[in-house]
């Protein structure tokens, strides 16, 4: 059995709902046999970061629920329910797992056993939560321990953090989703103790002066941090976890367990048929892999960012997503009229009344600005780095849209920063006079970049947020950000 189309996204995820949407503006709706998505995810492509955001919060009636934040609403865009993708005719193919892919054949074996065969084949495969039991752990199965990758995983969250008021969570990790899921734990008022072996919060990202900001905050809602060890196993009775066992010994009961502690890119399908970079599949400026009837997009591309001088980069970030997706469609529509993708790296998160935006690279020397004392009744502060003299990355938390827009532009640019105490002293002022005066980038190209299109993104992003909670494509009035 088998089906053949023109071109097969491979993937149900944020990047599957991108690429169909542009595949509609720039083509029109689909013949048949032309488009299909194929995915081992029961719904329509939706928006991955609502999950640790909205859905697991109860102030919201119910949290926030499909179809209303289904892609593109969280770039403020459609609303691609189910029925719009078979209005334009595109197959999706849900609940079915890709299981082998042959790219000499350009053919994929499904987990029902059909065949399906493509001309141009766009791999979104996104990446999978890393497991306790890749380190030496652990109860990965009990009933009381979620992960936190797709809507199945959140619907367990919620059921467990149901089943556990007032109770003690342990999360492990201190990344992105321990932190966001530890302020859902929070909301929903369980006891919080999150332990991970680092030094503090967000290594990869935050300096030790921003996680202490964030560490104290948290600790100012009632959550433990326990740094500089980890979960060495799980104690488990009738199914469940019932006490998370240190490596130092110590002992802490549990009535449920959160794990976040990495992700890994779904690259195996290709392995040693594609080439691969950096723990994703390699592509070029137009998202193209090393066979060139195949795409790939979101998390599990490693692509060359001209900003970064070329270096390739994999970011498990939503922004890059968005474009990656957008940029692969233009590309294997109209190769020769693409271009190669100039990407800003734009990561955000929002937890508890905070909310923070990083543009650009945190590499060099981190310069620090604002108050970062919990006294103050909003807090506004972050950091620039700034690498042979130019600003390469910048971090705000608490900004306004223009001053969002004004780091963006900065790190775009790569303002040049002749006296970083200076720097230190102004801080976001200037950025704000150097962007006034066309500032001292390295380049009329880079001044000339669609400054407002990355602030438009930016800021579309945090009104797509509230439109989440009115499922269409409007703007919304005012409710809560949080997806
Ligand atoms: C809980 C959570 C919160 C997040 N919050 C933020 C945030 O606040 N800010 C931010 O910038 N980023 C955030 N992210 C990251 C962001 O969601 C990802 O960068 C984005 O989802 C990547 O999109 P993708 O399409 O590449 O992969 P995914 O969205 O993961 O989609 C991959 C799809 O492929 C399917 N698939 C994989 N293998 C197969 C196969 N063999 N056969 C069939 N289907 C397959 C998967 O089931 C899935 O549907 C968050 C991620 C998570 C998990």
């Amino acid at each position: 059995m088998g089906r053949a189309f023109t071109y097969v996204i491979l993937g149900g995820g944020v990047a599957a709902g991108y690429a169909a949407l542009e595949f509609v503006r720039r083509r029109g709706d689909a013949s048949p046999g032309e488009l299909c998505i194929i995915s081992d995810e029961a719904v329509a492509p939706y928006e991955r970061p609502a999950l640790s955001k909205g859905y697991l919060l109860p102030e919201v009636a119910g949290g926030a629920r499909l179809p209303a934040f289904h892609t593109c609403v969280g770039a403020n865009d459609q609303l691609l329910t189910e029925s719009w993708y078979k209005e334009h005719g595109i197959e999706l193919i849900l609940g079915t797992k890709v299981i082998s892919a042959d790219v000499l054949r350009k053919a994929l074996l499904t987990s029902t056993g059909e065949t399906i065969s493509y001309k141009t084949l766009i791999v979104a495969t996104g990446a999978r939560a890393l497991m306790l039991e890749e380190f030496g752990g652990n109860g990965s199965d009990a009933e009381n321990v979620c992960y936190l990758r797709n809507i199945v995983d959140a619907d367990k969250l919620v059921h467990v953090m149901r089943s556990s008021p007032g109770g003690n969570a342990i999360v492990i990790g201190g990344g992105y989703i321990g932190m966001e899921c530890a302020a859902a734990l929070v909301a929903n008022k369980i006891k919080v103790t999150i332990v991970f072996p680092g030094k503090h919060c967000m290594d990869r990202l935050f300096t030790p002066k921003i996680a202490e900001f964030y560490e104290n905050y948290y600790t100012s809602k009632g959550v433990t941090f326990i740094k500089g060890t980890a979960v060495s196993s799980l104690e488990i009775s009738s199914g469940k976890v019932t006490t998370a066992i240190l490596r130092d010994g110590r002992r802490l009961p549990a009535d449920m367990v959160v794990v976040g502690i990495g992700a890994r890119a779904n690259t195996t399908l290709f392995d040693g048929q594609l080439a691969m970079d950096k723990g994703g599949i390699k592509v070029n400026g137009q998202m193209q892999t090393s066979d060139a009837t195949v795409y790939a997009v979101g998390d599990v591309a490693t692509f060359p960012v001209k900003l970064l001088g070329g270096d390739a980069r994999r970011f498990e970030h939503v922004d890059c997503t968005r474009r990656t997706a957008r940029h692969a469609v233009a590309a294997a529509l109209n190769p020769s009229s693409a271009g190669d993708i100039d990407y800003l790296p734009f990561f955000y998160s929002r937890v508890f009344a905070l909310s923070w935006r990083f543009y650009g690279d945190n590499a060099g020397e981190a310069v620090h600005f604002g108050d970062m004392s919990l006294s103050a009744s909003s807090a506004k502060f972050g950091a620039f780095w700034v690498s042979a003299g130019r600003i390469a990355g910048a971090f705000l938390e608490g900004g306004s849209t223009e001053e969002y827009e004004a780091i963006a532009h900065a790190v775009r640019r790569g303002v040049a920063v002749p006296d970083m105490a200076q720097l230190a002293r102004e801080g976001l002022a200037f950025v704000v006079r150097e962007g006034q005066n066309g500032g001292s980038g390295g380049g009329g190209d880079k001044a000339n970049y669609a400054w407002h299109a990355t602030v438009g993104v930016a800021a579309a992003v945090s009104i797509a947020a509230l439109a989440y909670w009115y499922g269409r494509n409007k703007a919304p009035c005012l409710v809560k950000r949080s997806f």
